[in-house]
């Protein structure tokens, strides 16, 4: 642990000074066991914390660690905690170590422009960042050699409020520094590392932050310093601004910044990860360095290429950033001729062959300057091959070289505690170790001998725990007596009942997700909710994007409804949706409902978290769904194809009709000893075939089976080769007019 944090927590008592680098290990947060030690300490302080170990060793009473220092009973658990933890930390026999004893050097950057890892650390949109953070998560625990890359957001985690109305108001929340499990990385001579993005005029600087996830450090880029003009200092400000020049600005930064803060820390590493489009600049300054050593443009592109994966995550338009020639001009024109072409070769880079007029396209570019690039689930693989096969024609779509990698969960980190304790219980005598081995299918099958009775009572106690949760929110909103006053209390949930059927639906407020669709036929949605003998109830989560005005209409006409009398109290909408939030719905609701736009949802995720705990996805066949329906584990409806006229109402129909003959019957279909049978039956269906399938350990390990060979084998090579003498740039690579492709330009 560094001196400067170190100092900063003198007040604990050397026999218990561990904590401190538990706090900033994001390790202790997929540990039930470091967990609790934080708890342990002083129950109400952990509360008081919202569960950041960071503030609440800052902000405790010191009396409360004198305590816990002198309690055996609490040190005998504090020494095993942290002899695990440094065991971890120090480990040598990690899946990877045994798959390539010598190859430890190999290490791959991740880029990303988010990260969820979690709530104390308020660096993501969604799911593409909860993406990056179980991958970050996963590749520590199967001990990869990594280092990852992103952004502090500092000024920009939004908090949403809804007013009266139902109107959401982003509430913004400036990070507080000391709070957050962050490290401020130092130069040499002890003062803030800082690093100048090469090329840019006026001069952008950044100072990195250090995050320690398990394993794997993760350098977070920050342009709100001093030496920073005041528009440079916003650079980091916010996650996604919809301003084009500071977005293009953001992902210089993260991209080429990325890289030359890589460099300055001394980190080698061999080959590149590209989560989505934004960090794409950082191939395009692997391929500049290799030029300022002396290799021709052609020959540098084809070594970047051969040593860099690109992960594209959505086949929504809008979600893949294109950038005005003119702004590329304002920004790279001192670059062209550090990579030795010209400005028509360097526009040629982001071309979209269909497209050529609208600028520089992120995904068109990162499919050109990477060998390997991949969608996040086989439909989305199929998707992204027909929206990007125009860079290679003549190639059928079958072959146009875009494979898939479905998305998977980190186990350790959306399994409730409690349930992994049930599962440890039914699998641990015959297999001690299943945690470690929790993507083999055949472990899995022992979730069958959990008595029925034991799952389900344990899965309505998860259900009571939201329920709380939900209801103390709405307290504590009530309480504060927001201005203009409070509507009824329905809406927050204060009228949940824990004994009716409950929906879950939480995501983004974006249009093709469909929160509506459920109320396309409003009476008979209310028929089936107010049903006197077996009603349902639905509760909502989730933000709409800020600018997404449209998002929020739909936000606030489901606020609407849950005040209508007509659904009697039967419809909640939860405030707020982050992943402290998102953990409560995934282990507590009994259904989790997905009624994307085919084919939109790339993968999508929660719907994995929740079927790992037991609860039953009700889901159209889109994403990750296609893969895992097995006609036993869950509902499904729909088709794959695309908008069509009426679509909304034949979707609607669908949902209704499942709930009514199938989804309600079964769960109210109690026997003797008020254990719906059948249900349970078809929750351990679901545990056991998704629980390994849609882990991220399956996803990682995929990963690396499919790339790291191809990359080790260029990466060997480059290092082997001297850096060539600077030799005149080879006329193979042509500027192109435009529309010309990939092959053409090959
Ligand atoms: C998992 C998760 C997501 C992504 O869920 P999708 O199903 O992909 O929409 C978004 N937000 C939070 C807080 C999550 O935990």
């Amino acid at each position: 642990m560094e001196d400067s944090i170190r100092n900063q927590f003198d007040h604990i008592p050397e026999r218990i000074s561990g904590l401190v680098d538990l706090a900033y290990n994001l390790w202790w947060s997929w540990n039930p066991e470091a967990r609790t030690l934080f708890k342990q300490v002083n129950p109400q302080a952990w509360k008081e914390s919202i569960h950041n170990p960071v503030r609440m060793l800052r902000e405790i009473p010191i009396e409360f660690l004198k305590r816990a220092a002198e309690n055996p009973a609490y040190l005998r658990r504090y020494d095993i905690v942290m002899r695990r933890f440094r065991k971890y930390m120090n480990a040598t026999g990690t899946w990877f170590s045994a798959q390539y004893p010598d190859r430890s050097s190999l290490t791959i950057a991740y880029f990303s422009a988010e990260y969820g890892l979690h709530h104390s650390l308020p660096i993501y949109a969604g799911g593409l960042g909860f993406l990056a953070g179980d991958h970050l998560k996963e590749a520590s625990d199967l001990g990869l050699p990594m280092v990852a890359v992103g952004f502090l957001y500092s000024q920009g985690y939004l908090h949403q409020q809804i007013d009266p109305d139902g109107w959401q108001e982003d509430i913004t929340e400036p990070l507080d520094h000391d709070a957050a499990p962050i490290i401020r990385v130092l130069d040499s001579a002890g003062e803030d590392l800082v690093v100048r993005v090469p090329h840019i005029d006026p001069p952008i600087y950044v100072a990195v932050w250090k995050v320690q996830v398990g394993r794997i450090p993760l350098y977070l880029l920050d342009t709100d310093i001093a030496c920073n003009d005041p528009r440079n200092r916003g650079i980091s400000s916010r996650l996604y601004t919809g301003d084009l020049e500071q977005r293009l600005r953001q992902e210089i930064v993260l991209g080429i910044g990325g890289r030359k803060v890589l460099h300055a820390l001394g980190i080698e590493y061999a080959a590149v990860h590209l989560n989505e489009g934004h960090p794409a600049f950082a191939l395009l300054e692997r391929i500049r360095e290799r030029v300022e050593r002396g290799m021709n443009f052609e020959e540098a592109l084809e070594q970047v290429r051969a040593t860099s994966v690109f992960t594209s995550h959505t086949p929504v338009p809008a979600g893949h950033d294109v950038f005005p020639v003119d702004l590329i001009d304002r920004y790279f024109q001192a670059y062209y001729p550090a990579l030795g072409i010209d400005r028509t070769e360097f526009l040629q880079l982001g071309v979209h062959p269909q497209l050529p007029g609208a600028g520089f396209n992120m995904t068109a570019f990162a499919l050109r300057a990477s060998a390997h690039h991949n969608g996040v689930s086989r439909t989305h693989g199929s998707v992204t091959r027909q929206m990007w096969r125009c860079l290679w024609p003549g190639t059928p779509e079958a072959t146009v070289p875009i494979d898939y990698v479905t998305n998977g969960v980190h186990v350790p980190t959306w399994l409730n505690h409690r349930m992994r304790d049930l599962y440890d219980r039914q699998i641990g005598p015959t297999c001690p170790n299943w945690l470690a081995e929790h993507d083999d299918p055949a472990i899995w099958e022992l979730i069958d001998e959990i008595p029925d009775a034991e799952l389900w009572h344990l899965h309505t106690w998860l259900k009571a725990k939201l329920f709380n949760r939900i209801r103390e929110q709405e307290r504590i909103k009530w309480a504060e007596q927001h201005p203009g006053g409070r509507p009824g209390p329905a809406a927050g949930g204060a009228f949940l009942n824990p004994s009716v059927l409950t929906i879950g639906f939480a995501r983004r407020f974006s249009t093709y997700k469909r929160a509506h669709l459920i109320f396309e036929d409003m009476e008979r949605l209310k028929r089936i909710l107010n049903n006197r003998w077996y009603p349902v109830q639905i509760i909502f989560a989730g933000k709409a994007h800020p600018a997404d005005n449209e998002g929020k209409r739909v936000l606030q006409q489901i606020y609407r409804y849950t005040q209508q009398p007509g659904f009697g109290g039967r419809v909640a909408f939860v405030e707020d949706y982050n992943e402290k939030v998102a953990q409560y719905l995934v282990h507590g609701v009994d259904v989790w409902l997905n009624n994307p736009l085919p084919p939109m949802e790339a993968s999508g995720t929660s719907g994995m978290k929740a079927s790992l705990n037991g609860v039953l996805n009700l889901s159209i066949l889109d994403g990750w769904w296609t893969e895992g329906y097995n006609g036993r584990n869950g509902w499904a409806f729909g088709s794959e194809t695309a908008a069509c006229e009426g679509r909304d109402g034949t979707d609607a129909a669908a949902i209704y009709d499942l709930l009514e003959k199938e989804v309600v019957p079964l769960y109210y279909n109690r026997s003797i000893d008020d254990v719906p049978h059948g249900w349970v039956k078809m929750m351990k269906e679901s545990i056991k075939s998704n629980g390994p399938r849609f882990s991220s350990r399956r996803m990682v390990k995929e990963y690396f089976a499919r790339y790291y060979p191809s990359l080790l084998k260029s990466a060997g090579t480059e290092y082997a080769r001297t850096p060539a003498a600077a030799k005149p740039r080879a006329p193979a690579w042509e500027p192109q007019v435009q529309g010309k492709t990939r092959e053409e330009i090959d």
